[in-house]
């Protein structure tokens, strides 16, 4: 482990490429945790921060979504958990030297890892017109700014407001309310890029968008676990506790995935003696290869056997669900060949799973953006509905739908009323409590944000978190979207890549950390999450902060709204952004499930917030009713000689966050110019493991998207499927490139053709 990937140089020009590893964790988890804590944070910060994460009484890790267990270990992290604590707790800074010495010229030479690992965001920074650095500027003065610049807008829909899933509970919420009293409901959030898919067809088939199952269900209750386009090791690591704690109950676990993920394989538990002696536990009992955009002709052909073999549940579909009549007769039409050339996987192979089906009664899919990112998502996640409720495995302990969320807060914002789709109850609920009408037309998306810039449509952008111009598609588009912009504004904790691509002028507004104190004249504050289960819990930080010029994001955005419109009784954004109590009790009556909101937050762990179709198989659907819906299978023609790209992470990487250089368990060490490509398409397409090559996206506005200069690796991905990392390959999406239905960029099936290196 002699190179060190957090070392301040750029890009490497050559990567090492050795096997990929067949297990997650072990040791070598414990060692990277260590010494990125150590390098980032020293000891003392690491024993303060490490010791409190996800703890009844701690912080909440600010990377995935994945929920806490009621029983907590001393050391209740990952890996990725404490790099993203040791990246946010560095004590690294960015203060007005550093953007004195450099331009934002000289800035955008350097790659994302290298700007984040500049450090923590200091002080309110501003960009004047035409200016090539930042410089200084008093918060009070960028409030003013920013309510000036709203204020001067001909129309409130010329504002957008971006989310980022790390904002808290009570930051989404008053953000909310700022643009819904400014007038807009231009909201686009990274839901938008991520699980958008899901509660798009979540609610339309069992009236609610979010998974139906607990933590508990999957560790202690399940008996079969199909996980589907996710990979736990890198993106949601405790996970592979539980399924451990599944497997010992001798539970079955299928992984359906164009890439055998080491998560998936096998799982060494470094608290655990199995786990250090390096035996670990294997988890995956069968790996289905799958196409990319293939899971749901895999699903149907599911549902097509098990409706054929009678393997379901009458009684349940009589009472709880409707279409099922039309969908079995669409399922019986399909013909094999065409699922298994959709799928990638053989008629035998599907009947296996069958078997395994009608041999386990309590079975839950788990999924990430191995299925919401393709154009057929939200008939793939419906084809899930439908196989989950044609055998009743829906609203019963160990059964149901598992979307995995991958940011911290995702749906937490969302619960808030960040969405540009809010429905009139919420709104209406908003008007009644503070006494204004909201607006009802929906607002911009992530994708139709961008569009409304590069059309001239925008003059003031706010991001609340997040790294928006790197990590939406189209980045040559996007980023030049942003220059038409008139003010961006940026709600961060760190340098990044969306600070260089701004309007014509530019705030930066650095904000606490989870790991952070927040202490105002009111005392110490602490804010609410919700995790990926539904669980709402509390989040208190225990440093103190980076920078004694820091607000947290509530205050932020309250001195923005007070700047705007001052203070009344209906709306105090002074008393808001003091005492975060009084957000909560306004959160009380405005969104459902938050009843005694304050006391319930102050129970160990938290509370579950209520979901009809988990708790009472009440579907809050069209017809009251689940739907069993049949999808019309959708074909993606792959040209000869091109190859089916999907986008997805390393393993020291969070989102757009790039915390080193290595990809260990795909065997990548100090690079990240590679392209993941079949050994029979390799010789397929008359190239060679090692050779440079450039990947061009073919697109239907006859544009050329090209990503240059990656290594072709030999990898066992399934055949006509390559891979390699994003944001990097987000330059080969077009932007109106996107799922049905959800909007949602198609970043993992990308139709490609691979050229020998250009330069
Ligand atoms: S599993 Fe997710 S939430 Fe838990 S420590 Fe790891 S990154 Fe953080």
């Amino acid at each position: 482990m002699a190179n060190d990937p957090v070392s301040d140089q750029d890009e490497r020009p050559d990567p090492q490429v050795g096997e990929p590893e067949h297990a997650a964790v072990g040791l070598p988890g414990v060692y990277w945790s260590m010494k990125y804590a150590m390098n980032e944070m020293g000891p003392k910060r690491s024993l303060q921060t490490l010791l409190k994460m996800n703890h009844i009484d701690g912080f909440d890790c600010p990377s995935c979504a994945w929920p806490d267990p009621d029983r907590r270990k001393a050391a209740e992290f990952c890996e990725n958990g404490a790099k993203a604590v040791a990246w946010e707790a560095t004590r690294k800074r960015v203060d007005r030297d550093f953007f004195a010495e450099h331009s934002i010229k000289d800035l955008l030479a350097h790659d994302d890892h290298w700007l984040e690992h500049q450090g923590r965001l200091t002080e309110p920074m501003y960009l004047p017109a035409g200016a090539t650095h930042y410089e200084p500027i008093a918060w009070e003065d960028a409030f003013r700014l920013v309510a000036d610049r709203l204020r001067a807008m001909p129309s409130p829909d010329r504002a957008i407001f971006y989310t980022s899933g790390r904002a808290s509970n009570e930051a989404a919420f008053v953000y909310q309310l700022l643009a819904r009293k400014l007038g807009t409901n231009n909201m686009p959030d990274c839901s938008n890029m991520c699980h958008e898919s899901s509660g798009t067809a979540l609610t339309q088939t069992l009236g609610v968008g979010k998974g139906t199952v607990t933590y508990d269900d999957i560790a202690y209750q399940s008996r079969l676990i199909l996980i589907a386009g996710q990979n736990p090791g890198t993106n949601h690591p405790r996970m592979l506790t539980a399924l451990e704690d599944a497997k010992k109950r001798g539970a079955k676990i299928v992984s359906i995935n164009p890439l055998p993920e080491a998560g998936l394989v096998k799982f060494r538990n470094p608290q655990t003696p199995r786990g250090i002696s390096g035996v670990g536990t294997k988890i995956a009992d069968k790996h289905l290869s799958v196409r990319l955009g293939g899971d749901q002709a895999l699903f149907a052909g599911l549902n097509k056997l098990l409706v054929e073999r009678g393997a379901i549940d009458a009684d349940f579909i009589a009472r709880h669900t409707d279409g099922f009549e039309v969908a079995a007769e669409a399922w019986a039409a399909l013909e094999w060949p065409q699922i298994e050339a959709l799928s990638g996987i053989s008629r035998a192979e599907i009947e296996a799973l069958a078997d395994d089906v009608e041999a386990h009664d309590r079975v839950i899919v788990c999924w990430a953006m191995g299925l919401t990112q393709h154009k057929n998502s939200v008939p793939t996640i419906r084809e899930v509905a439908s196989f989950l409720l044609l055998r009743g495995n829906i609203g019963r302990p160990g059964a149901g739908a598992a979307p995995i969320r991958g940011h911290s807060n995702v749906q937490g914002d969302r619960t808030m009323g960040i969405w540009e789709k809010m429905p009139d109850s919420f709104l209406d609920a908003i008007r009644d409590e503070f006494g204004f009408e909201p607006p009802r037309e929906h607002g911009f998306d992530s994708v139709k944000a961008v569009g409304a810039m590069r059309d001239g449509k925008a003059d003031v952008f706010l991001a609340l978190g997040g790294n928006f111009p790197v990590a939406i598609s189209d980045t040559e588009v996007a980023t030049e979207a942003m220059s038409r912009v008139g003010l961006t504004v940026g709600i961060q904790t760190k340098l990044n890549r969306s600070h260089l691509h701004t309007g014509r002028e530019a705030l930066i507004l650095p904000c606490l950390g989870r790991t952070e104190r927040d202490v105002t004249a009111a005392g110490d504050q602490f804010v609410t999450v919700e995790d990926s289960m539904s669980m709402v819990h509390s989040s208190r930080g225990r440093l103190i902060p980076g920078s004694p010029h820091l607000k947290s994001e509530v205050q932020i955005i309250c001195g923005i709204a007070d700047a705007l419109w001052g203070s009344t009784p209906e709306l105090d954004w002074k008393t808001l952004s003091t005492d975060y109590a009084t957000i909560r009790k306004h959160i009380e009556h405005v969104v459902p499930g938050f009843h005694a909101f304050e006391e319930r937050v102050k129970h160990p762990g938290g509370f579950q917030l209520p979901n009809g179709a988990r708790d009472s198989l009440s579907f809050e659907t069209e017809t009251g009713k689940a739907r069993i819906t049949a999808n019309p299978l959708e074909t993606l023609e792959v040209p000869a000689g091109h190859l089916l790209l999907q986008t997805l992470r390393s393993h020291d990487q969070f989102n757009t966050t790039i915390y080193g250089y290595d990809d260990r368990y795909r065997g990548i060490k100090q690079g990240r110019n590679v392209v993941f490509v079949n050994p029979e398409d390799i010789t397929a397409l008359g190239l060679a493991d090692g050779q440079r090559v450039d990947l061009v996206s073919v697109t239907d506005d006859g544009r050329e998207r090209r990503l240059p200069g990656l290594r072709v690796v030999s990898y066992p991905t399934t055949a006509g499927c390559a891979a390699t990392y994003y944001p990097e390959a987000n330059v080969l999406v077009p932007l109106d490139s996107v799922a049905s239905e959800s909007n949602t960029p198609t970043s993992k099936s990308i139709v490609v053709r691979l050229e020998p290196a250009s330069a």
